[in-house]
């Protein structure tokens, strides 16, 4: 039989795999000679694609990968070997328990619960997490007495830092409680940095740092301005180019009017693939160095764009949006975080 011919795909997401490794080779080197990087591949590695992102971490040196759900496990299982996944959001059943003794990937444990569900299923190395200022996952400090936890051979002993993008007090109040942690429960490595955390530097970095904005982009501190490199790039194919007179109107609810005679771009990119409205009159597709900004509303399936600086372009070529992310951020009133992990399902990876 024939195969059939393979459709076009009219967006892509660009991943710049020497752009990602760059960033864990600094997050490695800014963790100091005592802490080692790790990374945070929860959420499909921030939506660019966990497949790819684990592949170049571990090729650059990277040894410990954070998911968050048991789901996120198996598309990794053949990538890096299984005892360095660790999955945050601990086992929420037996069954969990057993998938984690099977594979052989790390719970981490967060709760006396989790503990006792751990232990009821054999047990055996895991992480634990414990809360020291954010009321989110983890065992709080009243809990490390517990015969259950107590009785943990833990590996990574985690927590993670609330507010490591400011200069705020409450670091150092969730340091001073991750010390008592340490003290009190016995385990081989201790890790609290994220990738904001990492520029803390000095007693945040631990034995394992686990940073995951900045090894996709991401500026989560000043500090780090200019030293991040962009990783995805999300383009999109030109298909259609139309002619405007002066006084036409473009998108829904009219929202641009022509100036005067333009020659437009429809690019195959809406807010269905995580472009937003906000974008609307507002955002930019790059041709090289040049800038073609979005017209009017930003479509379910489709953007407008000027092509008044690329009069060279024509249907089917590609352009790319301007999305470096903490100017995009600052741009669009979203955080880095949404910016990566809204990109939808329709980008080619
Ligand atoms: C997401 C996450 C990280 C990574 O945080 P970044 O701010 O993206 O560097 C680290 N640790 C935990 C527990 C997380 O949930």
């Amino acid at each position: 039989m024939q195969p059939e011919p393979a459709p076009s795909a009219a967006l892509r997401l660009g991943i710049d795999r020497e752009a990602l490794a760059d960033n864990w080779r600094l997050m490695d080197r800014l963790s100091g000679s005592q802490a080692k990087a790790g990374a945070a591949v929860k959420a499909d590695a921030y939506g660019l694609g966990a497949r790819v992102a684990v592949s170049v971490l571990a090729q650059a040196g990277c040894k410990d990968f954070f998911v968050a759900h048991w789901g996120e496990v198996s598309d990794l299982l053949d990538l890096v070997p299984p005892a360095s996944i660790s999955v945050l959001h601990g086992p929420l059943n037996a069954a969990d328990v057993a998938y984690a003794r099977a594979t052989g990937v790390r719970a981490v444990i967060n709760s006396p619960h989790q503990a006792r569900l751990w232990r009821d299923g054999g047990g055996g190395l895991c992480d634990v997490m414990v809360d020291t200022g954010m009321s989110r996952l983890g065992l709080g400090l009243e809990a490390l007495g517990d015969e259950a936890v107590r009785a943990l051979d833990i590996d990574v002993l985690l927590s993670h830092l609330a507010c490591a993008d400011e200069d705020s007090p409450h670091n150092a109040r969730q340091l001073a409680l991750w010390q008592q942690a340490r003290a009190r429960l016995p385990h081989r490595r201790a890790s609290l940095a994220n990738s904001a955390g990492i520029v803390l530097g000095g007693a945040y970095l631990g034995d394992l740092t686990r940073p995951g904005l900045a090894l996709y982009g991401g500026v989560p501190r000043e500090e780090l301005a200019g030293q991040i490199r962009q990783v995805a790039r999300p383009q999109a194919a030109i298909i259609q180019i139309r002619q405007l007179n002066e006084g036409d109107t473009v998108g829904y609810n009219a929202t641009f009017t022509a100036p005067r005679a333009m020659r437009v771009g429809v690019i195959a990119l809406g807010y269905a693939d995580g472009y937003l409205r906000c974008w609307s009159d507002k955002g930019a597709m790059l041709a090289g160095d040049r800038v073609l900004p979005v017209l009017g509303r930003v479509s379910m399936d489709m953007s407008a764009i000027d092509l008044a600086a690329a009069p060279e372009i024509a249907e089917g070529d590609w352009v790319e949006a301007q999305y470096s992310l903490p100017q995009a951020a600052a741009a669009s009133g979203l955080s880095q975080y949404e910016l990566l992990t809204l990109l939808g399902r329709r980008f080619d990876r």
